[in-house]
This record gives structure tokens, sequence and C-alpha cells, in this order.
């Protein structure tokens, strides 16, 4: 059955402070309310004439390890965990205004995201959100990776099955949830981030991360995570989750079916949501111009 449902902004201005995990950049990400049909708009309020780049597949521009989009000569990145807290929360009209091209990695997690969308008290507006139902399977593949629809029942699931071989110090595991504010906040916002220990070292060498301690993400050696401790067994299945459900919002509507992943990452994430964006029944007007 459709589940219809009406669009939701926030009601008053909140924000989130702090550092870009690759530029070490100080940042503050502030998030405004938006009328009906906006969508989610970046501002970079840093550049003259504070241009806006939309939260939309057409604007992605190919990155590794993270989600960047591009207008013009402007460009924001490490939009995915704020991606997941909006779509998670079912916040469909916001302006985030950021001071710095890459946005904060926080402690690795969309939890600090939730936390201020949720004092900005997300309030319903009186237009309906656009949904795409999936009624077939439609399947993204490159080598190990698959990312794949199938229909499901009732609003959106993805289960996402993390196997990097036996002899990976990041054991195999499934995260599997039904998508709602709920579920969102109790089960996946918290997942953090994690990177291999040499992966890390690799990256700081090359001046990226210099501020980056195994505090503000899951840094795994070869017996776990070092310093710190899993929030769950199977957390970076639900961070994997948490990644591909901020990039799927890229499609910019609600999405009825259950997405199944299989060692996927940010780049199938995109072309499943550019495949599922030329579903939208209905697309509301563009007002944003090129920067
Ligand atoms: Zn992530």
């Amino acid at each position: 059955m459709k589940q219809d449902r009406y669009q939701q902004t926030i009601s008053k201005t909140t924000s989130v402070q702090g550092f870009g995990l690759f530029t070490n950049a100080d940042v503050t990400v502030t998030f405004l309310p938006a009328e009906e049909n906006t969508g989610i708009v970046f501002e970079r309020i840093d550049l003259p004439g504070h241009p806006q780049i939309p939260a939309d597949i057409d604007f992605i521009a190919a990155e590794e390890r993270r989600t960047k989009l591009v207008n013009g000569t402007a460009s924001v990145e490490m939009i995915e965990h704020v991606m997941a807290a909006l779509a998670g929360l079912q916040i469909d009209n916001c302006r985030i205004q950021v001071n710095s091209p890459e946005l904060p990695g926080c402690d690795g997690s969309a939890l600090p995201y939730a936390a201020a969308l949720l004092d900005g008290q997300p309030i319903s507006q009186s237009a309906k959100r656009n949904i795409i139902v999936i009624n077939e399977e439609n399947t993204v593949e490159e080598g190990d990776a698959i990312i794949s629809t199938a229909p499901y029942f009732s609003g959106l699931r993805i289960s996402y099955d993390l196997n990097y071989g036996l002899n990976s110090c990041i054991l195999p595991q499934l995260a599997d949830f039904s998508i709602t504010p709920e579920t969102f906040v109790t089960k996946i916002a918290a997942a953090r981030t994690f990177v291999l220990e040499q992966e890390i070292e690799y990256l700081q060498r090359q001046g990226y991360g210099q501020k980056v301690t195994t505090a503000d993400l899951l840094v795994y050696g070869e017996n776990g995570p070092v310093g710190n401790s899993l929030r769950a067994h199977n957390e970076c299945a639900r961070h994997k989750l948490l990644d591909c459900l901020g990039d799927l919002a890229l499609c910019g509507c609600d999405v009825q079916g259950h997405i199944r992943a299989f060692r996927s990452g940010h780049r199938h994430n995109h072309q499943l949501a550019r495949r599922l964006k030329q579903m939208v029944p209905y697309q509301s007007q563009q007002t944003i111009k090129a920067a």
C-alpha cells in the first residue's frame, strides 16, 4: 500500500559546529526552514553571492570515500550523514548554510545532525511528498558490489550485507531495518564511519585528516577498534546502511521498496539514486540557478 505523507521542514534555525575530517577546516552548518517543494539546498555563505547547491543527484561530483555536490565553481562535500539525518527524520525542505566546503565529521555518525534537526522542531507542511513505488527488481553491479531494489509492502527497508572476507579485521555482519524516524534515531543515526588503521595512516601522510583521532571515527586495527568500543555489534553495517540512506535521498523523493546492498559504496548508491530519480512521478519546479 502506498504510504502518502505531507512534506516537512523545521520550525526554527538550528546549527552544528565541527571540523572537516579530510580538510581539517572548522565549519558551521546552519539549518533553516524552507518552503514546500524547495527540497534540500546547500548555500556556501563563505563565497561571494552565496551560491546554492541543490542536494540532487544531478549535481553529484566524482569523489572517493564521500559524497560531493558541485554547482558551477561551488562545491560541498561529506554531505551523506546530513542527508541521512534529513531523510531518516523525513525533513524534506531545508536550506543548509555552510561556511566551508566540507561538512563536519562530528563523531563520525549522523547523531549530532539528527539531534540538531530534532531541536529545530520538524513541522508538517501542506504539500504531499512525492513517492516512488518500486514494482520491479533493479540492480547495480560492479565487481563484488551489488545494490538492488525489490518491491516491499510498506515504506522503505534497507538491508546491508557487509562481508570483506574472513581475513578482514571487520567481521561479516548484516544490518536490516525498516526506515522510520524512530528506527533511524534509535538504531541507525549513531553508527560511525570506520576506516582501517593503514588507510588512515596513508591519508594522513597525504595531508588529510590531520586533526582526526580515534575518538572521531572507528579506526580498525588487527584486533578491532583502536581506542574505542563499538556502539553495536554490527555498527559498520549500520553505518553503510546510513550512507546508503543519505545517498539515495538525492533522488528527491520517498522510496517504497526494499533496497538490498552487498559490499556497495557511494558510487553504487549514486547510480541507483540516478535510476530512482528517473522514476519520480512529478518534479516540482526547480528554482535553483547555476552558480
Ligand atoms: Zn559515512
